[in-house]
């Protein structure tokens, strides 16, 4: 009887197994569509200075909108794009749409905003990956060191020397570097003095809670740890003005959440910086 149950499981597990790989194919099939229909967007959450108030960038975030008007979560695709090699190609996309939106805020006279945007493993493996930033930095005519790359830690989990000098490469060409997502992953903190980094960003999920008593230990260890290193610290993920307080009592740099605002289309975000300086 068990024997013929556990077959039953695996039977079941096989099943699920299937359909999950079926899923992922049917997924990957539709971004690659729908990427070359011109399905995806660049969408823009701006980031503040936390003392002035005034808007100093934006985060690029990439948003699929269906063809029957649905949106995906990046947090759904981003691993399909990854996983399928797809993100080398969005990836590029992303980098000339963050270019080009540093010149037309140019153009406005937007001259102190720049724009960061997340950048995958796969994308530092490939050869000419500092060669093609190069050539959008130059074929838009922007100033490099409005551009921001945010990296992961994860980043670092196999070939680490190729990507520091892919990243001291870029690091040469006026490019800034952030650390996204900072301690939330698996590495030891030994790789952050090797990394040329410009940036730290404190991870939502330290965030959520610093407002209540006891909770906010590891959100400003990372504040000071950033600025003993002389980076600057943003904190990612405010929802409401008691984190801000806190975040302000931390001398928290620079700030980015939906307390401020939410990320949004390129039209809209030009409308917020004419909105708020
Ligand atoms: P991330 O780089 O850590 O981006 C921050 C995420 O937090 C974004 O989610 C943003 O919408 C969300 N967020 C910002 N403020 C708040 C807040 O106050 N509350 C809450 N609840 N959420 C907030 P999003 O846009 O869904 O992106 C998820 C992840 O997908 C990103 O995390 C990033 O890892 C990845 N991603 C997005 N665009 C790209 C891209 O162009 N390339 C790559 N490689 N990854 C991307
Ligand atoms: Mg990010
Ligand atoms: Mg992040
Ligand atoms: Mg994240």
């Amino acid at each position: 009887l068990a024997k013929k149950s556990n077959q039953e499981h695996f039977v079941y597990y096989k099943q699920e197994m299937e359909d999950k790989t079926l899923w992922r194919l049917g997924m990957i099939r539709q971004l690659r569509t729908d990427f070359a229909e011109n399905r995806l967007e660049l969408w823009y959450q701006p980031q503040l200075n936390l003392n002035s108030g005034k808007v100093i960038g934006a985060e690029a975030l990439l948003r699929w909108r269906t063809a029957d008007g649905q949106f995906i979560s990046p947090a759904v695709f981003i691993p399909l794009a990854e996983y399928s090699g797809l993100i080398i190609e969005i990836g590029d996309w992303v980098i000339k749409q963050a270019c080009k939106q540093i010149k037309s805020l140019e153009k406005q006279s937007f001259n102190d905003v720049s724009i960061s945007v997340n950048v995958s493993i796969p994308q530092f493996k490939r050869e000419n990956f500092v060669s093609s930033i190069i050539d959008a930095i130059k074929h838009y005519q922007v100033n490099p060191s409005k551009l921001e790359l945010e990296i992961t830690e994860n980043i670092l989990m196999d070939e680490p020397q190729i990507v520091i000098d892919a990243l001291n490469q870029v690091k040469a060409e006026g490019i800034s570097i952030a650390l996204d997502d900072f301690g939330t992953g698996y590495s030891s903190l030994s790789y952050l003095q090797k990394l040329p980094l410009d940036r730290l960003k404190v991870d939502r999920s330290f965030v959520i809670d610093i407002a209540k008593p006891g909770q906010s230990i590891i959100a400003d260890t990372i504040i000071n740890l950033g600025k003993q290193m002389d980076l600057k610290v943003i904190a990612e993920g405010i929802e409401d003005k008691d984190q801000e307080a806190h975040l302000k009592s931390q001398a928290c740099d620079e700030v980015q959440g939906f307390f401020y605002a939410k990320p949004m289309p390129a039209d809209e975000f030009l409308a917020f910086l004419k909105n708020n300086s």
